[in-house]
């Protein structure tokens, strides 16, 4: 299909062609979006332009939604610089005729439209999106498998198209849960990613779930990952001990929960170990890993190992994970930010019975429990800094450059509701 597009735009948007919004159920035929094309792959700062793009039709089972905030999250800066994976010629592979793409995979909005088949959502009503699609007859969630584990699975706003950095996104309809009434259109865009992500790692791994005064450590604690996962735990009653670096960050970490912080910036033996025969540089790499324990063990008062490590940095932090993960206990991951290569001394998983656990988003059920925590005010959004549709490319730049602010982000589209930090720490 031929697309709609008046070339990119890096003068300022209108802003009222953005917030008047037309009456409910009535869908323009054009819409302003953040598009990202191949031609600009690299920094974010550059990637995204802002475009004309025919407004999408939602097919069966799908639903349009008019969006009034968008979250930012990491798949969009990896989507900007075009690696690990060009989006856009991945989804040509596999038949789309679309050369760009409208990333965002967080979004509150009203609903505009139905197809067919939608019943769980009606046109007017006020949502958040969680980003989790699936084929609905893919065999493997006929069988009973789990959607989000699934062959057709798929994180929306970055493996698809027509994501929240627009003015309508295209969802499939399981997607969308009622939005939290007493928050903002923008806090409300910002959660539901790295909340149902943390909520599934910490909640959904049988037998390795947080349970009352089970000790969890938790990497970046003050990151968008990090501070939903200090809530969720605390909520269930264990022990959060964050890792931060600095105490900024660490006090952070305290006024959300966690029992104390580790500041990261005090250890130095992060990264590939050295090679096991090498008795003495092993034998020191362990004596830092060791402290490291032991500072786990200040944090919480007592002598006592994590039984779930959460985890997301990855290369640099994961022999220190399995290190102190208690016996039996769970390391879960869900991301490699600093490196793919997880170096595992196997020794201490099998004969302490260590399980070391994958995890990927959610499913309806993990983000209906989280929406569930959030819109009773157990757990907080952190939200805790706001920008316009303008500088979507400035957000992802800041996280690409990891001068992004503690907690989330969310950009405004159809909303004014301009709350630079309306956090508040959470019970
Ligand atoms: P974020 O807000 O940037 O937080 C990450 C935190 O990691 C930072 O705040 C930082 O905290 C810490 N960190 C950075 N470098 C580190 C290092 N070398 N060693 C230890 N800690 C380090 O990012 P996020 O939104 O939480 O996302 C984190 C990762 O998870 C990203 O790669 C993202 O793509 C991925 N993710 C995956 C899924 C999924 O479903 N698979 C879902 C959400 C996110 P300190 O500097 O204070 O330690």
């Amino acid at each position: 299909m031929t697309e709609v597009s008046t070339g990119p735009t890096r003068q300022r948007t209108d802003t009222n062609r953005l917030t008047s919004a037309p009456p409910l159920g009535e869908v323009p035929p054009t819409m302003l979006a953040q598009v990202i094309r191949p031609e600009r792959y690299g920094n974010p700062s550059q990637a995204f332009a802002v475009e004309e793009i025919r407004t999408p039709r939602p097919g069966p089972g799908e639903a349009l939604v008019y969006v009034m905030a968008a979250g930012v999250n990491y798949n969009n800066v990896w989507a900007a610089l075009g690696r690990p994976v060009d989006v856009i010629a991945a989804r040509q592979k596999a038949g789309a005729t679309e050369d760009f793409h409208i990333g965002g995979s967080d979004a509150s909005g009203v609903v505009y439209a139905v197809g067919e088949g939608v019943d769980n959502v009606r046109v007017g009503d006020q949502v958040v999106v969680h980003c989790g699609q699936w084929n609905a007859d893919d065999p493997y969630i006929s069988a009973g498998g789990d959607p989000i584990t699934a062959p057709s699975a798929r994180i929306w706003g970055y493996e698809t198209n027509w994501g929240s950095f627009a003015q309508y996104t295209l969802v499939q309809a399981h997607q969308l849960l009622p939005k939290p009434e007493h928050l903002s259109w923008a806090a409300a865009a910002a959660y539901v990613l790295v909340g149902a992500t943390a909520y599934r790692m910490l909640c959904s791994w049988e037998p390795h779930t947080v349970a009352e005064q089970d000790v969890v450590l938790i990497w970046g604690g003050s990151g968008g990952l990090g501070c939903q996962a200090i809530q969720i735990v605390k909520a269930r009653g264990g022990i959060p001990v964050a890792v931060a670096s600095g105490p900024e960050r660490g006090e952070f970490c305290v006024s959300l929960g966690a029992v104390g912080y580790i500041d990261r910036g005090d250890f130095h033996h992060w990264g590939l170990p050295p090679d096991w025969r090498d008795d003495d540089a092993y034998g020191e790499w362990a004596v830092g890993a060791r402290a490291f324990g032991k500072a786990i063990w200040d944090a919480v008062g007592a002598k006592r190992n994590p039984r779930i490590v959460f985890e997301h940095p990855g290369e640099a932090t994961i022999p220190t994970s399995i290190f102190v993960c208690d016996n039996a206990g769970m390391v879960v991951i869900c991301a490699g930010t600093t490196g793919y290569h997880a170096a595992v001394d196997l020794r201490y998983l099998w004969m302490r019975s260590k399980r070391l656990q994958g995890s990927h988003f959610a499913n309806d059920a993990d983000a209906a429990a989280l929406n569930a925590l959030v819109a009773s005010g157990t757990v907080d959004p952190c939200l805790r800094r706001t920008f316009e549709f303008d500088e979507v490319g400035t957000a992802h730049q800041l996280m690409n450059e990891n001068r992004h602010p503690m907690g989330n982000m969310a950009i405004l589209v159809g909303a004014r509701d301009q709350s630079q930090v309306d956090f508040q720490p959470a019970g």
